[in-house]
Order: structure tokens, then sequence, then C-alpha cells
């Protein structure tokens, strides 16, 4: 069975990570929605907020898994059985920065390859970050996100 897992902080998930998902379903017999726990960075949504979120995206959708993590995401991979690390695309700066991840984590275990999906177009410019922005300064961000996530 191929398993991939798709970590990130998903603080929100927007549609951006929504899309990477949707089109990496075909290629995977299971993809795991990963939240990473970073006990050095406060997050913005709580844990479980982010967690519901994405069950109720893919609800019915046999082929999704939603967990939380802890530690290294090679780890977690191995704990799960998955084959594949998931992550997606925008610019160039995300590319330097995934590549050293992604090499690193081959050092680590070079049974387990990073799969990259270009981002849609559409969408490569949502950032997380950029989202958290704008709910801090009170603006609306609900077109960033996919539809039935109330951010507030
Ligand atoms: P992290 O905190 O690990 O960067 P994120 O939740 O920000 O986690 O992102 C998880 C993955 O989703 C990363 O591979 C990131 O590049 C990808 N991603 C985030 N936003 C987009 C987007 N708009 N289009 C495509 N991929 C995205």
């Amino acid at each position: 069975m191929n398993i991939a897992v798709f970590p990130g902080s998903f603080d929100p998930i927007t549609k951006g990570h929504y899309d990477i998902i949707v089109r990496a379903l075909p290629l995977f017999d299971q993809i795991i929605i990963a939240i990473g726990i970073n006990s050095q960075k406060e997050s913005f949504f709580p844990l479980e907020k982010r967690k519901r979120w994405i069950e109720f995206l893919f609800e019915g959708e046999d082929k999704i898994k939603v967990r939380t993590y802890e530690g290294l995401t090679v780890d977690f991979c191995n704990e799960v059985n998955a084959g594949y690390i998931l992550r997606g695309l925008r610019t160039s700066a995300d590319f330097e920065f995934e590549r050293g991840i992604a090499q690193m984590n081959l050092s680590m275990n070079d049974e387990i390859e990073t799969i990259f999906l270009i981002s849609n177009p559409a969408y490569s410019h949502i950032t997380s970050t950029i989202v958290r922005e704008i709910l801090r300064n009170g603006g609306d961000a609900g077109q960033f996100v996919p539809e039935g996530i109330e951010l507030d």
C-alpha cells in the first residue's frame, strides 16, 4: 500500500493545501494529513480546531486520515508505514527551503521519498502566514480557505 504523509502546521488549512491534497489523492492509497506539534512555536489556532477543519473537509473520503505528531517527520512516517512525504511548492523560495528538508530527510531515511506537487497558479499566492496576518488585523480571509471553514 502506498502511504503518503502530508506534514504541515495547517494553521489554518488554505485552498492551496486543499488543492495539493485533492490532486495527490489518485497517486496514493492513503494520505495521512499530519499536523506537526511544535512546542517551540505557539500556533494561532488551537490544534483541535485545525484537526477538526481538515476532518470536516475530507469527511467520507476513506483514503484520508488526519493525525497529529511530535518529533521528526521521518520517524512519524516509520510509525505509520508511509513511504512518501508529500509537499507543495509555490515559489523558488519554497523550493530552496524544501530541498534542504527533503535532502536531510533522505539522509536520515533513504526509504522515504519526498514527492512535490507544484502549486496551482490560482493558489500560489496563498500562505497560512498571510491569512493569520489578515485575521490579526481584523480582515476577512474567507476567500483563502476552503468552503465551509469558519475562521472566527
Ligand atoms: P509548514 O509549517 O511545514 O510550512 P504549512 O502548513 O505552511 O506547513 O504547509 C504545508 C505544505 O503545504 C508545505 O509543503 C507547503 O509548501 C504547502 N503549501 C502551503 N501553501 C500552499 C499553497 N498555497 N499552494 C501549494 N502548496 C502549499
